[in-house]
């Protein structure tokens, strides 16, 4: 497990966590700390730290964990213009990353203010 990292270790089942989709390339659990009614973290299976540390050969993980978020919106029942949900990305301290496993948060279920905090 050394060398893992949190999120490795969920979806190897080392550490518990609600997984509400997984396919070839990602999964999603439900987030511990919920800043909203739905809070999804859309994960790659493949560690990229974080975006800004992305390179071309990510481009087709980054491709497919859109199309995830998209399939599990849908699945959550807020894919919908009424309704609607919204992707966030953090890279480093002044947005608030604490997990270096990218990640894209799916947050819906509620008003969400913009510009956000
Ligand atoms: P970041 O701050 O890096 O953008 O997001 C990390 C997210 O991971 C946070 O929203 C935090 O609540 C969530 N998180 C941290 N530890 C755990 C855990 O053990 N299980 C789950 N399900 N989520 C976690």
């Amino acid at each position: 497990m050394a060398g893992m990292t949190l999120f490795q270790k969920i979806l190897a089942r080392e550490i518990p966590a609600t997984i509400v989709y997984e396919d070839d390339d990602c999964f999603a659990i439900k987030d511990i700390n919920p800043q909203a009614p739905v809070h999804v973290l859309v994960i790659p299976k493949t560690v990229i730290p974080r975006v800004g540390d992305a390179v071309p050969a990510d481009q087709a993980t980054l491709g497919a964990l859109l199309l995830a978020a998209g399939k599990i919106s849908t699945q959550l029942g807020v894919n919908a213009t009424d309704k609607g949900f919204r992707l966030v990305i953090n890279h480093g301290r002044d947005a608030g990353e604490t997990v270096p496993h990218m990640h894209v948060h799916l947050l819906a279920g509620r008003d969400l203010t913009w510009p956000p905090g």
